[in-house]
């Protein structure tokens, strides 16, 4: 059917985010020792803009998910919507810094391919055996369990499976915890993605919630983007409601989150560490510095925060 069809390539959308992440990474904009476990080949080469898009994509990212961390002293849980082939939860291991528990969730499809590679690759699968007190993980071909990881195959859609799915795993909603999203929401109709804010805002009384997606998509820059997706059948069904910064705020505030803050990633970019933007702008020439602007300043970080516990979680920012 149609949707199967757009439902797919959705999910394709998942080996374009890896595939990125990987040549990035060769080419040293920043570590990830366990990438290369999921994506085999570095692929074919990048543009200069599209990496640097990329590292400030996951700087920005890991930027507000430490700082959760941080002030929650790691007391706390991570929930990873639309994770793909994500490895946060390796790199927060080689740091020192899990949560309680960290979970994933993505489509059932795109789940038992990423278990696949834990289970066959040894360097992955022994990082979660060291964080899991008995021998017996639990494994099918839709979810995993561990003490600290866990990877659930559901559709974001429907907030009853996703919930059901949650708890099944001990998910706590007593405890902080914080949502991360990273260019998913917008695969999803604004009715969908603001159900899924509201139910976050509506289950836990202490939380986070920090969304990476397209922004300011009026002008023709942004509908050149439109155009290259839907080329590839992929619709932003997201994309016309959430079109400014203020409406990537509402889209919170108006769900039941107490603040909400947003910065186009031209702006995360001029106040990420200066010493090591320096560094990446040294790995490969840019000729052309104004796309990389205007690519930047249609892409925004929006993060929202709820605080019964009052730990401070408002102040969290660049
Ligand atoms: N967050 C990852 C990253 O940034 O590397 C992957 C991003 S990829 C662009 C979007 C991901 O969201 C895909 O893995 C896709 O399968 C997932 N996704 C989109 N809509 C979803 C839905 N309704 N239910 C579950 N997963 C969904």
């Amino acid at each position: 059917t149609d949707s199967d069809t757009a439902d797919e390539a959705v999910r394709a959308t998942c080996d374009d985010a890896s595939t990125c992440k990987r040549f990035a990474t060769s080419k040293g904009y920043w570590t990830d020792p366990y990438i290369q476990y999921f994506v085999r080949q570095t692929g074919e080469r990048k543009a200069p803009e599209i990496n640097r898009g990329y590292y400030a994509r996951v700087h920005g990212m890991n930027h507000l998910l430490d700082a959760f961390l941080k002030k929650t002293e790691c007391n706390c849980q991570v929930v990873n919507l639309g994770a793909g082939l994500d490895t946060t939860f390796w790199r927060l291991k080689g740091i020192n810094m899990m949560p309680k528990k960290y979970f994933e969730v993505d489509f059932s499809m795109i789940v038992a391919r990423k278990i696949h590679n834990i289970k066959t690759k040894p360097p992955l699968s022994k990082q979660l055996i060291e964080t899991h007190s008995t021998d017996s993980l639990l494994f099918d071909g839709h979810s995993l369990d561990s003490d600290r990881y866990c990877i659930i195959g559901a559709d974001l859609r429907d907030l009853r499976g996703l919930e059901e799915k949650l708890k099944k795993f001990q998910l706590n909603t007593e405890l902080p915890t914080l949502f991360l999203s990273e260019c998913v929401l917008v695969y999803m109709t604004p009715e969908q993605s603001s159900k899924l804010v509201h139910w976050v805002a509506d289950t836990f009384h202490t939380a986070m919630f920090v969304n990476y997606e397209q922004v300011n998509m009026g002008d023709r820059f942004g509908q050149v983007m439109v155009e290259n997706l839907q080329r590839r059948q992929c619709t932003l069904a997201g994309v016309e409601v959430c079109c400014s910064l203020d409406s990537q705020k509402e889209r919170f505030l108006s769900n039941g989150w107490e603040n909400a803050d947003a910065l186009d990633m031209m702006t995360v970019y001029s106040i990420l560490p200066q010493d090591d933007i320096a560094r990446i702008e040294h790995l490969e020439f840019l000729d052309e510095k104004e796309l990389l602007q205007q690519l930047l300043q249609h892409y925004c970080i929006c993060w929202a925060s709820k605080d019964k516990l009052r730990l401070g979680l408002s102040q969290l920012a660049f």
